[in-house]
Parts: structure tokens; sequence; C-alpha cells
């Protein structure tokens, strides 16, 4: 079977990228690709049949895929991490 990829990181208020685990309900994320609103998917269930917490666009966006998303998110926290690094 195929694994579904669905978008499971964020930008928050801050411009910092955020895991769809690390989300609160009630504050706004957005994809870090195209910049859209997203709508968090989190049912706080877990379990057979309950799908993974995940984010979906506000918007379809035809040129925004999860493989991308994930991409710039792991560029991203990578150069947050190396410039967090350098000024300490
Ligand atoms: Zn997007």
């Amino acid at each position: 079977m195929k694994k579904e990829i669905l978008y499971t990181t964020a930008l928050n208020e801050n411009g910092n990228i955020i895991h769809v685990n690390d989300t609160d309900k009630g504050e706004a994320y957005y994809c870090p690709l195209c910049k859209d609103k997203y709508i968090l998917r989190k049912s706080g269930r877990v379990g057979k049949g309950t799908k993974r917490p995940h984010f979906a666009h506000n918007n379809l966006s035809p040129n925004c895929t999860p493989e991308g998303v994930l991409h710039y998110s792991f560029k991203k926290s990578l150069v947050d991490l190396l410039k967090r690094y350098k000024s300490e």
C-alpha cells in the first residue's frame, strides 16, 4: 500500500517551522511553501482508522505538494538550527 504523504509542517505567526504534533487549535498556521492559510486537521483521537494529524490548504494550491513542503521545511529548520548554533 502506498503511504500517503500529508502536510505535517507549517509556519506559525512568527514564521517558525512547526510540526503538526506541536500545534494548538485556535492558532493560525500557514503553508511554508505557498504561504496559504492552513486548516488544522487534528481529531485528538488515535488508533486504527483515524487519520494522522495534518494540515489542509484553505484554498487548493495546484503548485504546492506535500513533498515540496517537506523539503522546504527540512531545509529551513536546518538553516534555523545553524543560525542558532552560530549565534551561541
Ligand atoms: Zn502550500
